[in-house]
Protein backbone atom coordinates (compact mmCIF):
# COMPACT_ATOMS: atom_id res chain seq x y z
CA UNK A 1 0.00 0.00 0.00
CA UNK A 2 1.01 3.43 -1.04
CA UNK A 3 1.98 5.62 2.21
CA UNK A 4 -0.69 8.14 3.66
CA UNK A 5 0.40 11.63 2.30
CA UNK A 6 0.63 13.93 5.13
CA UNK A 7 -2.47 15.97 6.29
CA UNK A 8 -2.14 19.63 7.31
CA UNK A 9 -5.08 21.19 9.36
CA UNK A 10 -3.74 24.81 10.30
CA UNK A 11 -2.01 27.18 8.66
CA UNK A 12 1.26 27.02 10.71
CA UNK A 13 1.57 22.79 10.14
CA UNK A 14 0.60 23.34 6.30
CA UNK A 15 3.74 26.11 6.35
CA UNK A 16 6.21 23.51 8.50
CA UNK A 17 4.97 20.75 5.82
CA UNK A 18 6.28 22.24 2.98
CA UNK A 19 9.35 23.92 4.11
CA UNK A 20 10.99 21.24 2.51
CA UNK A 21 9.44 21.01 -0.77
CA UNK A 22 10.62 24.65 -0.72
CA UNK A 23 13.93 24.03 0.24
CA UNK A 24 15.31 22.34 -2.76
CA UNK A 25 13.84 24.63 -4.75
CA UNK A 26 11.18 22.18 -6.50
CA UNK A 27 8.21 23.08 -8.04
CA UNK A 28 4.74 22.49 -6.20
CA UNK A 29 1.33 21.85 -8.04
CA UNK A 30 -1.81 22.94 -6.16
CA UNK A 31 -5.07 20.53 -6.67
CA UNK A 32 -8.02 22.33 -5.07
CA UNK A 33 -11.06 20.29 -4.03
CA UNK A 34 -13.94 19.99 -2.28
CA UNK A 35 -13.53 16.10 -1.48
CA UNK A 36 -15.24 13.39 -2.04
CA UNK A 37 -12.97 12.20 -4.61
CA UNK A 38 -13.57 10.56 -7.98
CA UNK A 39 -11.59 9.71 -11.23
CA UNK A 40 -12.13 13.44 -12.67
CA UNK A 41 -10.40 14.77 -9.38
CA UNK A 42 -7.53 12.33 -9.66
CA UNK A 43 -6.78 13.03 -13.29
CA UNK A 44 -5.77 16.49 -12.10
CA UNK A 45 -4.03 15.32 -9.53
CA UNK A 46 -1.75 13.37 -12.42
CA UNK A 47 -1.78 16.15 -14.52
CA UNK A 48 0.12 18.01 -11.37
CA UNK A 49 2.57 15.25 -11.32
CA UNK A 50 3.96 15.77 -14.69
CA UNK A 51 4.27 19.50 -13.89
CA UNK A 52 5.94 19.56 -10.34
CA UNK A 53 7.90 17.34 -7.91
CA UNK A 54 5.66 17.97 -4.99
CA UNK A 55 1.31 17.61 -5.26
CA UNK A 56 -0.34 19.04 -3.02
CA UNK A 57 -4.40 18.72 -3.00
CA UNK A 58 -6.31 20.73 -0.83
CA UNK A 59 -9.97 19.08 0.71
CA UNK A 60 -11.69 22.36 1.83
CA UNK A 61 -15.96 22.50 1.17
CA UNK A 62 -15.69 25.94 1.53
CA UNK A 63 -19.17 27.35 2.92
CA UNK A 64 -18.86 31.10 1.93
CA UNK A 65 -19.71 29.47 -2.28
CA UNK A 66 -23.18 28.08 -1.05
CA UNK A 67 -26.51 29.81 -0.39
CA UNK A 68 -28.21 29.04 2.34
CA UNK A 69 -30.97 27.48 0.25
CA UNK A 70 -27.84 24.92 -1.57
CA UNK A 71 -26.31 21.49 0.06
CA UNK A 72 -23.47 22.60 1.95
CA UNK A 73 -24.98 20.54 4.75
CA UNK A 74 -25.60 17.74 2.88
CA UNK A 75 -22.38 17.96 -0.15
CA UNK A 76 -20.97 14.39 -0.34
CA UNK A 77 -17.92 14.26 2.32
CA UNK A 78 -15.96 11.20 3.16
CA UNK A 79 -12.17 11.93 3.92
CA UNK A 80 -10.80 8.34 4.48
CA UNK A 81 -11.34 7.18 1.54
CA UNK A 82 -10.04 10.44 0.15
CA UNK A 83 -7.07 10.11 1.57
CA UNK A 84 -7.24 6.44 0.87
CA UNK A 85 -7.46 7.47 -3.26
CA UNK A 86 -4.77 10.21 -2.45
CA UNK A 87 -2.44 7.47 -1.15
CA UNK A 88 -2.62 6.06 -3.69
CA UNK A 89 -2.60 8.93 -6.28
CA UNK A 90 0.80 9.15 -4.69
CA UNK A 91 -0.27 13.12 -3.23
CA UNK A 92 2.62 14.46 -0.87
CA UNK A 93 0.43 16.53 1.36
CA UNK A 94 -3.42 16.99 1.82
CA UNK A 95 -4.28 20.32 3.00
CA UNK A 96 -7.63 19.99 4.69
CA UNK A 97 -8.23 23.19 6.90
CA UNK A 98 -11.46 23.38 9.53
CA UNK A 99 -14.06 26.06 8.60
CA UNK A 100 -12.35 28.14 11.83
CA UNK A 101 -8.83 27.71 10.26
CA UNK A 102 -9.83 29.26 6.49
CA UNK A 103 -12.08 31.85 8.09
CA UNK A 104 -10.86 33.15 11.53
CA UNK A 105 -13.34 35.08 13.70
CA UNK A 106 -13.28 38.74 12.28
CA UNK A 107 -12.75 37.38 8.79
CA UNK A 108 -14.14 40.34 6.87
CA UNK A 109 -12.46 39.90 2.55
CA UNK A 110 -13.92 38.99 0.00
CA UNK A 111 -12.56 38.56 -3.49
CA UNK A 112 -15.37 40.05 -6.59
CA UNK A 113 -14.40 38.80 -9.87
CA UNK A 114 -15.84 40.23 -13.03
CA UNK A 115 -15.61 39.26 -16.34
CA UNK A 116 -15.95 35.60 -16.81
CA UNK A 117 -16.98 35.74 -13.57
CA UNK A 118 -20.21 37.94 -14.75
CA UNK A 119 -21.53 36.29 -18.31
CA UNK A 120 -24.78 35.35 -17.33
CA UNK A 121 -24.11 31.56 -16.99
CA UNK A 122 -23.53 29.95 -13.23
CA UNK A 123 -23.51 33.79 -11.94
CA UNK A 124 -27.17 34.37 -12.95
CA UNK A 125 -28.60 31.10 -11.21
CA UNK A 126 -26.01 31.28 -8.38
CA UNK A 127 -24.99 34.81 -7.60
CA UNK A 128 -22.68 34.51 -4.85
CA UNK A 129 -20.67 31.62 -6.16
CA UNK A 130 -17.85 33.19 -8.07
CA UNK A 131 -17.16 35.50 -5.26
CA UNK A 132 -16.70 32.49 -3.01
CA UNK A 133 -15.07 30.54 -4.97
CA UNK A 134 -12.54 33.53 -6.25
CA UNK A 135 -11.70 34.45 -2.10
CA UNK A 136 -11.12 30.67 -1.09
CA UNK A 137 -9.04 29.98 -4.24
CA UNK A 138 -6.76 33.27 -3.49
CA UNK A 139 -6.44 32.33 -0.17
CA UNK A 140 -5.27 28.87 -1.51
CA UNK A 141 -3.05 29.99 -3.54
CA UNK A 142 -1.04 31.99 -0.89
CA UNK A 143 -1.04 29.71 1.75
CA UNK A 144 0.39 27.11 -0.34
CA UNK A 145 2.06 29.42 -3.02
CA UNK A 146 1.83 26.80 -5.75
CA UNK A 147 3.99 27.16 -8.82
CA UNK A 148 1.16 25.61 -10.74
CA UNK A 149 -3.01 25.37 -10.49
CA UNK A 150 -4.85 22.52 -11.37
CA UNK A 151 -8.40 23.20 -12.30
CA UNK A 152 -10.96 21.13 -14.29
CA UNK A 153 -12.57 22.23 -17.32
CA UNK A 154 -15.78 20.51 -16.09
CA UNK A 155 -15.98 23.93 -14.85
CA UNK A 156 -15.72 26.34 -17.37
CA UNK A 157 -16.77 29.29 -16.26
CA UNK A 158 -14.76 28.65 -13.03
CA UNK A 159 -11.39 27.77 -14.93
CA UNK A 160 -11.68 31.18 -16.80
CA UNK A 161 -12.50 33.43 -13.75
CA UNK A 162 -9.27 31.82 -11.98
CA UNK A 163 -7.38 32.08 -15.18
CA UNK A 164 -8.61 35.45 -15.16
CA UNK A 165 -7.71 36.48 -11.87
CA UNK A 166 -4.70 35.20 -11.55
CA UNK A 167 -3.28 36.94 -14.26
CA UNK A 168 -5.30 39.87 -12.96
CA UNK A 169 -3.49 40.07 -9.75
CA UNK A 170 -0.22 39.37 -10.92
CA UNK A 171 -0.26 35.47 -9.25
CA UNK A 172 3.20 34.13 -9.43
CA UNK A 173 1.51 30.98 -10.73
CA UNK A 174 0.15 28.80 -13.90
CA UNK A 175 -3.25 27.78 -13.90
CA UNK A 176 -3.58 24.68 -15.90
CA UNK A 177 -6.98 23.23 -17.16
CA UNK A 178 -7.57 19.57 -17.09
CA UNK A 179 -10.16 17.54 -20.25
CA UNK A 180 -13.52 16.49 -18.24
CA UNK A 181 -13.28 12.82 -16.85
CA UNK A 182 -16.26 11.24 -17.80
CA UNK A 183 -18.52 8.12 -17.38
CA UNK A 184 -18.57 5.96 -20.73
CA UNK A 185 -21.82 6.88 -21.41
CA UNK A 186 -20.90 10.48 -21.50
CA UNK A 187 -21.93 11.47 -18.37
CA UNK A 188 -19.14 14.32 -16.64
CA UNK A 189 -17.57 13.25 -13.18
CA UNK A 190 -19.10 14.54 -10.52
CA UNK A 191 -19.36 14.35 -6.74
CA UNK A 192 -23.34 15.57 -7.50
CA UNK A 193 -24.06 12.88 -9.16
CA UNK A 194 -24.32 10.95 -6.01
CA UNK A 195 -27.77 12.14 -5.92
CA UNK A 196 -29.34 10.94 -8.72
CA UNK A 197 -31.86 8.12 -8.71
CA UNK A 198 -31.30 5.47 -11.37
CA UNK A 199 -33.61 6.74 -13.29
CA UNK A 200 -32.52 10.00 -13.37
CA UNK A 201 -28.62 8.37 -13.81
CA UNK A 202 -30.08 6.74 -16.83
CA UNK A 203 -31.20 10.31 -18.32
CA UNK A 204 -28.02 12.53 -17.63
CA UNK A 205 -26.08 11.94 -20.18
CA UNK A 206 -28.72 13.73 -22.68
CA UNK A 207 -26.77 16.81 -21.61
CA UNK A 208 -23.79 15.32 -22.82
CA UNK A 209 -25.45 13.87 -25.91
CA UNK A 210 -26.80 16.98 -27.05
CA UNK A 211 -24.04 19.26 -26.38
CA UNK A 212 -22.25 17.09 -28.66
CA UNK A 213 -24.45 16.74 -30.84
CA UNK A 214 -25.04 20.72 -31.58
CA UNK A 215 -21.58 21.34 -31.30
CA UNK A 216 -21.04 19.46 -34.44
CA UNK A 217 -23.89 21.20 -36.04
CA UNK A 218 -22.27 24.58 -35.35
CA UNK A 219 -19.43 23.08 -36.32
CA UNK A 220 -21.08 21.86 -40.41
CA UNK A 221 -22.09 26.35 -39.93
CA UNK A 222 -25.65 25.48 -38.71
CA UNK A 223 -27.30 28.65 -37.25
CA UNK A 224 -26.23 28.79 -33.87
CA UNK A 225 -29.15 29.97 -32.30
CA UNK A 226 -31.51 27.75 -34.07
CA UNK A 227 -29.19 24.54 -32.80
CA UNK A 228 -28.99 25.61 -29.59
CA UNK A 229 -33.32 26.56 -29.61
CA UNK A 230 -33.50 22.83 -30.71
CA UNK A 231 -30.93 21.37 -28.48
CA UNK A 232 -32.74 23.21 -25.42
CA UNK A 233 -36.30 21.75 -26.55
CA UNK A 234 -34.53 18.26 -26.47
CA UNK A 235 -33.75 18.98 -23.17
CA UNK A 236 -36.96 20.09 -21.55
CA UNK A 237 -38.63 16.75 -23.41
CA UNK A 238 -36.03 14.67 -21.54
CA UNK A 239 -37.69 16.14 -18.42
CA UNK A 240 -34.84 18.41 -17.09
CA UNK A 241 -35.54 22.14 -16.22
CA UNK A 242 -33.22 23.79 -18.19
CA UNK A 243 -30.87 27.01 -16.64
CA UNK A 244 -29.10 27.74 -19.64
CA UNK A 245 -27.89 26.13 -23.15
CA UNK A 246 -25.66 28.98 -24.57
CA UNK A 247 -22.63 29.51 -27.20
CA UNK A 248 -19.91 31.43 -25.78
CA UNK A 249 -16.26 32.80 -26.78
CA UNK A 250 -14.28 29.96 -25.09
CA UNK A 251 -12.33 32.38 -23.45
CA UNK A 252 -13.86 35.86 -22.39
CA UNK A 253 -17.17 33.72 -22.10
CA UNK A 254 -18.59 36.57 -24.20
CA UNK A 255 -21.86 36.13 -25.96
CA UNK A 256 -20.75 34.78 -29.70
CA UNK A 257 -23.20 34.75 -32.83
CA UNK A 258 -21.06 33.09 -35.35
CA UNK A 259 -18.13 30.69 -35.70
CA UNK A 260 -16.11 34.00 -37.05
CA UNK A 261 -15.99 35.47 -33.69
CA UNK A 262 -13.93 33.26 -32.29
CA UNK A 263 -13.52 29.71 -30.43
CA UNK A 264 -16.75 28.43 -29.28
CA UNK A 265 -17.59 26.81 -26.04
CA UNK A 266 -20.83 25.49 -25.53
CA UNK A 267 -22.16 25.46 -21.98
CA UNK A 268 -25.02 23.92 -20.35
CA UNK A 269 -27.04 24.00 -16.88
CA UNK A 270 -30.24 21.67 -15.94
CA UNK A 271 -31.92 20.04 -12.91
CA UNK A 272 -32.92 16.70 -13.25
CA UNK A 273 -35.20 16.45 -10.18
CA UNK A 274 -33.89 17.86 -6.94
CA UNK A 275 -29.96 17.79 -8.45
CA UNK A 276 -28.06 20.99 -10.82
CA UNK A 277 -25.63 19.20 -13.46
CA UNK A 278 -23.56 21.45 -15.54
CA UNK A 279 -21.49 20.50 -18.45
CA UNK A 280 -20.10 21.80 -21.41
CA UNK A 281 -17.42 20.88 -24.11
CA UNK A 282 -15.53 23.01 -27.16
CA UNK A 283 -16.69 23.49 -31.00
P1 LIG B 1 -14.92 20.07 -6.80
O1 LIG B 1 -14.41 19.15 -5.74
O2 LIG B 1 -16.18 19.62 -7.43
O3 LIG B 1 -14.91 21.51 -6.37
O4 LIG B 1 -13.86 19.99 -7.98
C1 LIG B 1 -12.49 20.19 -7.74
C2 LIG B 1 -11.78 20.29 -9.08
O5 LIG B 1 -11.97 19.08 -9.80
C3 LIG B 1 -12.32 21.42 -9.95
O6 LIG B 1 -11.24 22.05 -10.61
C4 LIG B 1 -13.21 20.69 -10.91
O7 LIG B 1 -13.35 21.35 -12.15
C5 LIG B 1 -12.45 19.40 -11.09
N1 LIG B 1 -13.34 18.34 -11.58
C6 LIG B 1 -14.54 17.99 -11.07
N2 LIG B 1 -15.11 17.01 -11.82
C7 LIG B 1 -14.24 16.77 -12.84
C8 LIG B 1 -14.25 15.89 -13.96
N3 LIG B 1 -15.27 15.07 -14.21
N4 LIG B 1 -13.18 15.91 -14.79
C9 LIG B 1 -12.14 16.75 -14.56
N5 LIG B 1 -12.08 17.60 -13.53
C10 LIG B 1 -13.11 17.62 -12.68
Amino acid sequence: MANRPTVARTVSSLRRALMPFRRGGERIALVPTMGALHRGHLALVEHAHRRARHVVVSIFVNPTQFAPHEDFGSYPRGFAADLKALAAAKADLVWAPSAAAMYPEGFATRIEPQGAAKAALEDKFRPHFFGGVATVVTKLFTQVAPDFAMFGEKDYQQLRMVTQMAKDLDLPLEVIGVPTVRESDGLALSSRNAYLSESERALAPTLYRVLKASAARIKKSEPIEMVLEQGRAEIGRAGFALDYLEARHALTLAPIASRKDGPIRLLIAAKIGKTRLIDNVGV
